[in-house]
């Protein structure tokens, strides 16, 4: 990794000199940019630990749960969401009764747009939809994150495929949009729900809500990681893969000096942890990490230990279930995670349709071409003159990617410091819940908290459901996941009291 005097002990090359300020970490002056995420600029420096959780568990921006943060005395700030400015001072905080949330203006009027359809998703999968749809149909366009491409956006490595690298690619693909189509980025959608002969999508951006109506729905929703239980999962300096792609790729910052692999899959990142001299190690049995406030080391179940000062969990991805449980659909398991079912024309119900990672694991391409493949579905629908068996067919090479069964050892680890889910529920305490003989998921949800809080159990039901299988020996296939409730994701909002 190059090292210049100007940079910072973990920037990957120089930023822009004019936009250098300074801000303050504990009352310690730090180096940073106007309009870096707060968590980057620190991690630049080499800060990790950012918050605490209720049970007194130090955490970083970079796995999971929430990130309270006080800034300019202010508390509860979202400390993923805070872009630097200069002169920022910033706090570490507890959870206290911190829940992510979506505030909503509700001074502001409400924006309402009716088209054909609304893709929920701008991944892959979303854009490849848009760009089938537009030749006749007017489509809205819903994206979360401040871009359009999904996880393919944060990588550099041209993909299979596709012909460029990824952010080229992207950027032509999304040229193509014409008037047909409207773009809502930084937009989250928070349900669908039924409303006479259109579905009605609320979404929220910053606090506006927007209230879209359409006579089509694709949910191009992706894919979330699966996440890996050993023992201090969520300290600070272990990485979520997609945030480590995040950091390197689109901030420019390492996520350490030198970084642990773990997980089944290394594949996934060490392209990109060459092409830019990260160094690395691969660790496929981790019991444990430790250290005071950072990561210091990795132990192994055999008792090896590795000094490093970041982990990289990269492990397979697993379908979002929730946005399909929430719309109606019905869940099936295969491949090793739960899918949605679907009909012929990968609808959920009449007028709903999924593509992309949603319906499975695949390379992005075949998420784009399922994007396109469902787009040409709704246009036949609509009486155009299109052929979806062009895709059909092409997809056919794709079979989705099958995840191995993973068994929890439960006898070598110390439960409590597994964190099943981000909002402070450890393995020990969902396991406790379970040996008493409570294996209906539902309820194991309400006595534990499993799948209640910041993600709403996007990443924590599967693990959910893993242990109540392995502890009572019945197939994943049989259990009953809960369904996902309004809205998607947490948001204070009168106006959807309403809909509930
Ligand atoms: P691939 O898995 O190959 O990347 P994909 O398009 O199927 O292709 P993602 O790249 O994961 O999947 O893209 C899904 C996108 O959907 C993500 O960028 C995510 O932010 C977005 N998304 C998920 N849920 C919502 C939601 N409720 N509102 C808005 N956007 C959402």
């Amino acid at each position: 990794m190059l090292m210049g005097d100007k940079m910072r002990p973990l920037d990957l090359y120089e930023k822009d000199a004019s936009k250098k300020v300074t801000i303050y970490f504990e009352g310690k002056a730090l180096e940073a940019y106007e309009g870096e995420k707060l968590p980057v600029a620190l991690l630049a420096n080499g800060i990790y630990w950012i918050t605490t959780s209720l049970q007194g568990r130090k955490r970083g921006a970079f796995t999971f749960g929430p990130l309270p943060v006080v800034i300019n005395g202010i508390k509860n700030m979202d400390g993923r969401k805070t872009l630097v400015k200069d002169g920022m001072r910033i706090e570490r905080q507890n959870y206290g009764e911190f829940q992510e949330a979506v505030e909503i203006d509700g001074s502001k009027e409400v924006l309402r747009e009716v088209v054909d359809v609304v893709i929920i998703g701008g991944g892959p999968a979303g854009i490849g939809a848009t760009l089938e749809l537009q030749e006749h149909l007017t489509v809205a366009l819903i994206e979360e994150r401040g871009w359009l491409g999904g996880l393919m956006f944060l990588k550099s490595i041209q993909q299979e495929g596709f012909e460029k690298e990824p952010k080229k690619v992207i950027k032509e693909l999304t040229s193509q949009f014409n008037e047909n189509v409207k773009v809502f980025t930084g937009t989250i959608a928070l349900g669908v729900f039924d409303e006479g002969e259109y579905f009605l999508v609320p979404a929220v951006k910053k606090d506006q809500l927007i209230e879209i109506m359409a006579k089509r729905v694709v949910l191009a929703t992706g894919a979330v990681e699966n996440i890996l239980l050993f023992e201090n999962n969520e300290f600070p300096g272990v990485f979520r893969l997609d945030f480590a792609l995040e950091v390197i790729n689109k901030w420019g910052v390492a996520p350490g000096k030198r970084v642990a692999l773990v997980g089944r899959k290394p594949e996934r990142i060490i392209p990109e942890l060459e092409k830019w001299g990260i160094e690395y190690i691969v660790v496929p049995n981790p019991k444990r990490v430790e250290g005071e406030e950072k990561v210091e080391r990795l132990i192994d179940t055999n008792g090896n230990v590795y000094e490093v000062d970041a982990v990289i969990v990269s492990d397979y991805r697993l379908p979002d279930i929730n946005p399909i449980t929430q719309a109606g659909g019905k869940l099936r398991f295969k491949w090793g995670y739960y899918v949605p079912v679907l009909d012929e024309q990968n609808c959920i119900r009449e007028g709903i349709y999924v593509a992309g990672s949603a319906t499975g694991i695949k390379p992005h391409y075949a998420n784009y071409l399922e994007g396109r493949l469902v787009g040409a579905y709704i246009l036949k629908e609509f009486g155009h003159d299109v052929t979806p068996a062009v895709y059909r067919e092409k997809l056919e090479e794709y079979e989705p990617e099958s995840m191995p069964m993973q068994r929890i050892e439960f006898k070598d680890m110390n439960l409590e410091d597994v964190q099943i889910c981000g909002c402070d529920v450890n393995l020990k305490k969902v396991d406790d819940v379970v040996k008493k003989g409570i294996t209906d998921l539902q309820i194991v949800k309400r006595l534990t908290h499993l799948a209640m809080g910041f993600c709403q159990g996007r990443f924590c039901l599967f693990n959910g459901a893993l242990l109540v299988s392995q502890r009572t020996g019945v197939d994943m296939a049989k259990i009953d996941l809960p369904v996902a409730r309004p809205p998607l994701k947490n948001v204070r909002v009168k106006s959807l009291a309403r809909r509930e």
